[in-house]
């Protein structure tokens, strides 16, 4: 103790000026100076709210997420932008919703004869930090064009390795591309690739290109296949969960993040590293034991109840983000590019109309919240509403249903604060609420400016 009375007084003056050039940017380059946050975003596909054991699953254990929602923020108000895959991960790369750019449509998704994909036009969180020099790759499911047009690669993003759509999408062997491709940027490594080991291997990869990209700012997108059907474990995990496969799958996702955190611990480079963890939807509820659980939440995938569209969101970051949060705050996976991108000093696109919103200030512990709405999208129709506890549906279909869509007049109304799960509608004595959510409503509209939509054009069969 008494060793530090004699530091000189020039020392401290030093150390107080390099900690105050380095408070507003976190972290610093092996060459001391200030540098550019890493971000990595890993985005499991089909998991649902309940299915994490710090959402609440009795059996589906998963200690490291667990560990890094007490080391992080854990969100229990974080949505999608759309219930299932494609409209989704097209809102959560560009930060806007799918009607402004043609990712969505009567087809609900891409599938392996779809023509389009995400046009280049649009702005894709590792396009824009390409201004700062981030390293950046995307490995796993893309899902947003598997034609070379409108690979990862023409998206801002140095790297690709994964399967270009859903792990189900297994067409014919005469098709006009193969069975199951897993692709190393646009270059057809294997045709049928081993599901079991493609937790694995995608884990591989993405260790790999961290300890490659140590020592400057990157950003990894990690969009895991599963736990969409059909499930895959490996002999690791098959047979060891209390849930069966689903289990299993669910927690080798796990181990999978574990592998990454620990990493990014091992290299020192934890505090410059703002790690997320989310989901593209809901459960796949039709698929019963295979398919996962919304929790408390009404319905599931392909829904606009909130068990389509509210999923498991952990953040983490040590130093920036304080320890065992737990917040309410309203965000969206829209939200990633400006929060993002503020954080790496990039200024956000002013040429187009964004969907998401700045929630640096909530990671921070600055605001409890910093939006209020969320609107939820049917393919190209808008289905419903919330602000602030408010949540109105305008129209209702029961997801995989062959009944076509009810609208309701007046509007159903749920106070999801008190009623999560959407039992108790409402909407008889809030006149008042309604009028207000249909003002909201009336502006969202006329501000958006319908473009064609991407998914329904098919390649041409010989
Ligand atoms: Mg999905």
């Amino acid at each position: 103790m008494r060793r530090y009375l004699h530091i000189p007084l020039f020392v401290l003056v030093m150390l107080g000026t390099a900690w105050g050039q380095t408070t507003g940017t976190p972290g610093k380059s092996r060459a001391g100076t200030p540098r550019p946050p890493n971000f990595i975003v890993i985005f499991a596909d089909d998991l649902g709210y309940g299915d994490l054991g710090c959402y609440g699953h009795p059996t589906i254990r998963t200690p490291h997420l667990d560990r890094m929602a007490r080391e992080g923020m854990r969100f229990t108000q974080f949505y999608v932008a759309a219930p299932v895959c494609t409209p989704s991960r097209a809102a959560l790369l560009t930060g806007r919703l799918p009607i402004r750019n043609g990712m969505c449509g009567k087809r609900a998704v891409l599938f392996p004869n779809s023509a389009g994909g995400l046009p280049e036009s649009e702005i894709t969180i590792a396009k824009a930090l390409k201004a700062k020099q981030y390293a950046t790759a995307c490995i796993g499911k893309w899902h947003l064009g598997h034609l070379p047009a409108y690979s990862p690669n023409r998206h801002g993003f140095d790297f690709y390795f994964g399967i270009p759509y859903s792990n189900d999408m297994i067409q014919a062997k005469n098709a006009s591309y193969p069975p199951m491709p897993l692709l190393r940027n646009t270059t057809v490594l294997e045709t049928e690739p081993d599901q079991r080991q493609l937790t694995r291997r995608y884990t591989q990869e993405a260790v790999a290109f961290i300890r490659k990209n140590r020592d400057q700012p990157f950003f990894l997108y990690y969009p895991n296949n599963f736990p969409h059907i059909p499930l895959f474990a490996s002999a690791d995990y098959q047979g060891k969960s209390a849930r069966g496969l689903y289990g299993d799958v669910v927690t080798e996702l796990d181990w999978s993040v574990g592998q990454i955190l620990q990493t990014v611990k091992e290299l020192g480079i934890d505090e410059n590293t703002l790690v997320i963890f989310t989901s593209d939807n809901g459960p796949w509820l039709p698929q019963k034991e295979e398919g996962g659980s919304a929790g408390l939440l009404f319905e599931g995938k392909g829904s606009t109840y909130e068990g389509g569209m509210r999923v498991p969101a952990i953040a983490r970051w040590p130093g920036v983000i304080q320890p065992g949060q737990v917040t309410n705050a309203i965000a969206t996976t829209m939200d990633l590019l400006p929060t993002l991108l503020t954080l790496a000093g990039v200024p956000l696109p002013k040429d187009r109309q964004l969907d998401g919103v700045d929630q640096s200030p909530v990671l921070r512990g600055e605001k409890p919240g910093v939006q209020d709405k969320v609107f939820y999208y049917n393919g190209r129709e808008l289905y419903a509403i919330r602000k602030g506890a408010w949540k109105m549906h305008l129209t209702t279909r029961p997801s995989y249903s062959k009944e076509p869509p009810v609208n309701h007049d007046p509007p159903l109304l749920f106070q999801l604060e008190n009623d999560p799960s959407e039992k108790y509608n409402v909407a008889a004595g809030h006149a008042n609420i309604i009028a207000d959510l249909m003002g909201e409503v009336e502006r969202h509209r006329a501000g958006i400016a319908p473009v064609p939509s991407q998914l329904e054009a098919v390649i041409s069969e010989k």
